[in-house]
């Protein structure tokens, strides 16, 4: 029942200048029943970008909200949504690229900020130093180019625009911006990689909606005792006991809901489907 959780029929506008909206709209608007707009003269690239003309000031949760805020006072609105990627190696796996998405709802006539997130490890992200055309089509191939778009840099460190063809898409343009970087560089080494804007990077897209279905998951959990939206896990704490000694392990025991309202909080238990933990995470069964 998308009425009772208050934004029914509103306008949210999307902090997003990458044509994100193709995938945050259709189930944003289906499932909240709201309609997004974006606003024509936002200019999300001053909060930094991937390809480095500028640097990202704060935390991705920060620059979302930065961005959302910015959308509000540039509309008069008081429904934002903001998402936000960054790639990197897998916290657990370092070998392996993820791509972490998350998305934001900020509601100021509510007065709360909901966060949905994705880890995937569905993801292209990748860079390489190069000298030849050739190189530069191996590692397009493996980068899911053309559907995927590239970026040529004369060198990883550039700041100067002139010597970034971003947005690569066709082989010709490839080619162009190859011979160009390698006419630029001292070197003759030049840089390239993956372009992560959501609109070259379909892999990107189907995080950018994963997160967004967590958004509505998280945003349909109500306070059970003033019906807020957004009943969210505030914190983990461990504790889960071993199988064989029966000593506290640091994984899980269990998660606490908070509500952004009224602050009823609510303690789950083994919120992983695990009541003990497997003796070789145990510090005395397994030292
Ligand atoms: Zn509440
Ligand atoms: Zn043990």
């Amino acid at each position: 029942m998308p009425e009772l959780l208050g934004f029914q029929d509103r306008v949210a506008v999307l902090a997003s200048m990458h044509q994100k909206e193709t995938v945050i709209a259709p189930i944003l608007e289906l499932e909240l029943g709201l309609k997004i707009v974006v606003p024509p003269d936002l200019d999300t690239d001053r909060f930094g970008t991937f390809t480095r003309e500028k640097n990202r000031p704060g935390s991705q949760l920060e620059t979302a909200r930065l961005k959302a805020k910015q959308a509000l006072s540039l509309t008069g609105e008081t429904l934002a949504i903001a998402s936000e990627g960054a790639f990197g190696p897998h916290p657990q796996i370092p070998w392996l690229s993820c791509d972490r998405e998350i998305i934001l709802l900020l509601d100021q006539r509510q007065e709360i900020e909901i966060v949905g997130q994705t880890l995937s490890t569905e993801t292209n992200f990748a860079s390489q130093t190069i000298t030849s055309y050739a190189e530069a089509q191996a590692f397009a191939a493996k980068a899911g180019f053309p559907a995927h778009g590239l970026i040529i840099m004369s060198d990883r460190d550039t700041k100067n625009p002139s010597a970034i063809f971003k947005g690569i898409r066709t082989e010709a343009a490839l080619y162009e911006a190859v011979m160009q970087a390698l006419a630029q560089s001292t070197s003759s080494r030049i840089h390239i990689e993956t372009d992560m804007r959501a609109m070259h990077n379909p892999t990107r897209m189907q995080a950018i909606a994963a997160a967004t279905e967590d958004l509505v998951r998280n945003i349909r959990q109500v306070c059970p005792q003033c019906g807020c939206p957004g009943f969210a896990i505030v914190e983990a704490l461990t504790g889960l006991v071993c199988a064989h000694c029966h000593s506290p392990t640091r994984l899980t025991r269990s998660v606490r809901y908070e509500c952004q309202k009224c602050h009823f909080s609510e303690e789950v238990l083994f919120p992983n489907g695990l009541t003990t933990a497997d003796p070789a995470q145990c510090l005395y069964c397994n030292p």
